[in-house]
């Protein structure tokens, strides 16, 4: 893979420095109340796309940039860089987004994918249930057909931003369980209005004191049947290639992101004191931050060769579930760190120390969750052994 840019990505790397360089509200934090904190992101993402850095690779006839898609890697990792916060569109952009252009029709991408790339309509994604989270294809939630669509019934749980969203994926079965027919094959994709009579979102309550997800009750919500994407029965094939852009195409902004926090933690064991000498100075800290950065350095270079096959025209297959485990294991392991090496500081003389004590207590909770979403680490284990190294069953 070519690590150095050419000329034309230099400028645009340029470009993207200079106009978050005129955004004096970048450094603030987010407001804490979560309506207010989506307004701002909202406003953020429909900034960034103004100024032609969201959907950089995406077709110009859906509101995209039709650049090549190692520009969007390359915004992404200038805004990590410079701690800007995450898209509030995150479901739509890389998770159901790159879906949409992939299966869906004309009418469809132009309908969604300009208000995905502006934030105006978020989205959200409608797969887990109670009895189905690693075991997919067991999901229960039916949409049972009639002439002009469908009608949903079923539970759904960890909704992402469900609350928030206008639109949801959902996952539902659309034929009857048969014995002789794999699971899968009876699931379809449906887009559906989360305005809808007979939706009802229950926002649930994380340890970082936000409630991020929902559980979504669907009770006979009419769906129409220009809402189906791709063909019926097709659902299963789209959520796979759903999931992998969800594990796969982050890794490498996250990778930055990453290293900016680590450089931050490292800023942090300088100014602080233990035992009467600087934090930095002891050698258990030392090994903590080399073992923080060993991690972080091993995604950067996993997150390299994944970009790189899918920069060079293949898919992003089973080989993201590697990239995706390292994101979990270098995030949870540099904020385990920062919790063990601030609380054993416990100094909180300015109110710097203090806002730097409840940035890491909120990393380090959320960062539980990346071993969880997008497929846990044990299944993400078992697709490598199963899919990439081909082992035989035990
Ligand atoms: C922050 C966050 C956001 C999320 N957002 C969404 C969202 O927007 N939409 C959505 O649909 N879902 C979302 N999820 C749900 C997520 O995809 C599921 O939590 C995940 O797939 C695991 O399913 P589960 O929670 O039902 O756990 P289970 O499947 O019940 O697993 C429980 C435990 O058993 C282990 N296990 C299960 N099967 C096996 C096996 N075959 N081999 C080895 N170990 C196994 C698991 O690894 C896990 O440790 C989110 C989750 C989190 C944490």
């Amino acid at each position: 893979m070519r690590l150095s840019l050419t000329p034309a990505e230099q400028q645009l790397q340029e470009e993207v420095r200079t106009f978050l360089d005129s955004q004096p509200h970048l450094g603030r934090r987010l407001p804490h109340a979560l309506e207010d904190r989506i307004e701002a992101l909202r406003e953020w993402q429909r900034r960034c796309h103004e100024s032609g850095f969201v959907g950089r690779a995406w077709p110009q006839e859906f509101g995209g940039a039709g650049r090549p898609p190692v520009e969007q890697i390359i915004v992404d990792q200038e805004l990590a860089a410079a701690g800007a916060p995450e898209f509030v569109n995150v479901v739509g952009l890389d998770v159901l987004g790159p879906s949409l252009l992939r299966f869906g029709r004309d009418d469809q991408r132009r309908r969604y994918i300009p208000t995905i790339l502006s934030a105006e309509e978020i989205w959200c994604q409608g797969f887990s249930e109670p009895e189905a989270g690693s075991d997919l294809a067991a999901l229960r939630t039916r949409a049972v057909p009639r002439e002009d669509g469908f009608v949903i019934s079923g539970q759904k749980t960890w909704v992402s931003w469900g609350q928030f969203a206008r639109w949801c994926g959902v996952l539902a079965r659309t034929a009857d369980p048969s014995p002789y027919r794999p699971r899968h094959r009876d699931i379809s994709m449906l887009i559906v209005d989360m305005r809808s009579p007979g939706i009802e979102v229950r926002p649930m309550t994380q340890i970082t004191g936000h409630a991020e997800f929902c559980e979504l009750f669907l009770d006979d919500v009419v769906v129409p049947r220009e809402n189906l994407l791709g063909e019926p029965g097709e659902g299963w094939k789209i959520a796979m290639y759903t999931l992998g852009h969800e594990r796969g195409t982050a890794a490498l902004p996250r990778q930055v992101k990453l290293r900016t926090w680590l450089d931050r933690l490292i800023r942090a064991a300088c100014a602080r004191e233990l035992d009467g000498g600087a934090l930095i100075d002891d050698p258990r800290a030392q090994t903590a931050l080399a073992q923080a950065l060993v991690a972080v350095e091993v995604l950067r270079h996993h997150a390299y060769r994944s970009v790189g096959e899918f920069l060079g025209g293949g898919a992003v297959g089973p080989e993201s579930s590697t990239v995706k485990l390292l994101m979990a294991e270098a995030e949870q392991r540099l904020a385990g760190t920062a919790l063990e090496l601030l609380g054993a500081s416990l100094q909180e003389a300015t109110p710097e120390d203090a806002g730097e004590n409840e940035f890491w207590e909120e990393t380090y909770l959320y960062s539980r969750a990346a071993s969880v979403y997008g497929g846990t680490r044990q299944i993400q284990r078992n697709i490598i052994a199963d899919r990439v190294l081909r082992l035989p069953e035990g």
